[in-house]
């Protein structure tokens, strides 16, 4: 928590927002005490500022200073009173509905939603009507009217949180429904609290102006709303007597805009991905690559490629001067520690990079093209239909709302597929190709476990009969037996396609039993690229000698037999034929 204040009060935005904010706080505190009573008649009406009364005086002879200053007091007062209440409300009535569900849920929801049919402005003139007046009036009017919009946003909040481990992991433990939601549900949900909480008084400080500029709030009272309504009822505009409506105006903006600016810098703080980063790093300039570029018998060639992110400290270079080539058909395997810059080149081949990242050295040619230079339009039709990927999180990479067919069909279609039922019919193919029922075509994600979710990725990869497929960490998620299932599959798939895969993985022996080619990444660097064969008895670099130490099943007695170990390693001895076999 104090950590998060800390950084909040180095950010900006924030810095910016809170001292306008803090600023009226104290001018609403001790301003009062500093000025003249502001109802008192204290001179001619309608004057412009002068010596004696520097912002002027109203309609009927007040001081417009007094008024601005201790109309803050109780605009803002009302403001957070409301502000807090609002969110209060909302977030106790919200959660309990998410949270218990059912009937409760039901029941909750249903009062909400007719809260939010009502308009609040009839409804805050009624209510109005019947209660006494007083700054309470206008806090139990606008709290009943704004309550219902937390409510929901904090309903779902709770729906999403409700599913997690760690509430689970509570009702196990005993937890009660009333610790769960305060210890467990709520403390997940501060940087939500607080932004709502800013939201809320944002929206009380405008409600209440607005309220009150139509006469509707106490008009005896001086707050900035009735200094509004009094310069209106007073012909300030008539009379263009600007200096007795421009000063509350301009307080109210300022305000505004302040609570704008914090709740922009809350998500940020939360969000840290919403940030913007320095500057972008400056992409690579279309060079000539002058090193000899192999036209024939290769499919994929980066030349020279580094990338690097911009990060707050500086440039950070990711991917070093990387070389490959990679023949068509060919399984080239990419490992690495975690971190060493695997899955970043994966993407630049796919130009798929974040923006605070960029290719600044280097080409990138397929076919003979040049990637990295080609248009926007050109790269979307070229993805997926050249080079496709399969991500390591099968689970996210697939919509949860769209069936899987349908999910074809997006593919498809973006690429100049038909009509729906062509989609559908290549999606059965693709299911059957993959070892899944084609009738799956109508199944949710949901309805699929890790290992068929990751097949679909495979199968949506494949649809467009791309000749590269780059497949990042794509069994990582998955247990050996299903890892081993899948791995097969593509070796066959790959067989009968002819598509070339660039296999990115952490586990070196993995991809010595896998691939025919390997590069070892280390730091960016690419430090070594062998045949797999090779790279398992004679490596040369002592990171991939460190690297295959730590896997105990390659040390160098294993030499002998070292495919039947590598492939016991990773649980794949009875994938060995269909993997070995099938390549060699
Ligand atoms: P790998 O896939 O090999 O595990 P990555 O390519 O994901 O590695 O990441 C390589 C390096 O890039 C890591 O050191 C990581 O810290 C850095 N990195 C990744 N994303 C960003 C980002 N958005 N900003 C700055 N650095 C990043
Ligand atoms: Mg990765």
């Amino acid at each position: 928590m104090r950590e998060t204040l800390r950084r909040l009060l180095r950010q900006r935005k924030a810095a910016v927002g809170g001292s306008i904010l803090l600023g009226f706080l104290v001018l609403a505190l001790v301003g009062p005490w500093l000025v003249m009573d502001p109802t008192e008649l204290v001179g001619q009406p309608h004057q412009p500022p002068s010596r004696a009364h520097l912002f002027g005086t109203t309609g009927q002879g007040q001081d417009v200073l007094a008024q601005t200053v201790v109309g803050a007091r109780e605009t803002l007062a009302i403001g957070f009173a409301v502000g807090a209440l609002v969110t209060l409300v909302g977030a106790l009535v919200g959660i309990t509905a998410g949270y218990l569900g059912r009937r409760v849920d039901d029941a909750l929801t249903l009062t909400t939603n007719v809260f939010l049919v009502i308009p609040g402005l009839p409804l805050a003139i009624v209510l109005g009507a019947y209660l006494p007046s007083g700054p309470m009036r206008m806090v139990v009017v606008l709290t009943f009217a704004g309550w219902a919009w937390n409510a929901r946003v904090f309903r779902a909040e709770a729906l999403a949180l409700r599913g997690r481990d760690f509430v689970a992991a509570a009702v196990v433990a005993g937890e009660s429904h009333a610790r769960i939601i305060t210890r467990e549900l709520l403390p997940n949900m501060a940087s939500l609290v607080a932004s709502s909480f800013i939201g809320n008084t944002l929206y009380a400080v405008g409600a209440q102006v607005g309220l009150e500029f139509l006469g509707l709030g106490d008009v005896g009272a001086v707050t900035w709303g009735t200094n509004l309504y009094w310069a209106g009822n007073d012909a300030a505009l008539l009379t263009r007597s600007w200096w007795i409506f421009v000063p509350t105006g301009l307080c109210i903006a300022l305000v505004g805009f302040s609570l704008t600016l914090l709740s922009s810098a809350i998500d940020e703080l939360t969000n840290p991905a919403l940030r913007a980063p320095p500057s972008a790093p400056v992409p690579a300039k279309a060079v000539e690559v002058s090193s000899e570029v192999p036209t024939s018998g290769v499919l994929l060639s980066v030349r020279g490629v580094s990338i690097e992110y911009m990060t707050a400290s500086g440039p950070s270079r990711v991917v070093d001067q990387v070389s490959l080539d990679i023949a068509p058909g060919e399984v080239f395997g990419l490992a690495g520690e975690s971190g060493s810059g695997k899955s970043t080149l994966g993407y630049a081949l796919l130009r798929l990079l974040p923006p605070a990242a960029a290719i600044t050295q280097g080409r990138i040619l397929f076919d003979g093209m040049d990637v990295t230079a080609l248009s926007a339009e050109a790269m979307r039709e070229f993805r997926w239909s050249r080079v496709s990927m399969v991500f390591q999180s099968a689970m996210s990479a697939l919509n949860p709302v769209l069936s899987l067919g349908e999910q074809f069909h997006d593919t498809l279609a973006a690429h100049g597929g038909s009509s729906r039922a062509a989609s559908y019919a290549r999606a059965r193919e693709m299911l059957t190709m993959v070892g899944l029922k084609p009738e799956l075509v109508h199944a949710w994600p949901h309805q699929l476990s890790g290992g068929m979710r990751q097949r679909v990725g495979i199968a949506l990869a494949l649809a467009l009969e791309p000749k590269l497929v780059v497949m990042d960490e794509p069994t990582t998620a998955l247990d050996v037996v299903v890892q081993k299932e899948l791995l097969q599959r593509v070796v066959e798939l790959k067989e009968r396609l002819g598509f070339a895969v660039l296999f990115i993985t952490h586990d070196l022996p993995l991809l010595l039993a896998l691939a025919d080619r390997v590069g070892i990444l280390q730091a960016g660097k690419l430090v070594e690229v062998d045949t797999a064969e090779r790279l398992r008895t004679d490596a040369k670099h002592p990171y991939t000698r460190l690297l295959l130490s730590s896997f105990p099943h390659l040390g160098a007695s294993d030499v002998a037999a070292p495919t039947l170990d590598v492939l016991e390693h990773a649980a794949l001895k009875p994938a060995q034929a269909a993997l070995t076999g099938g390549r060699r």
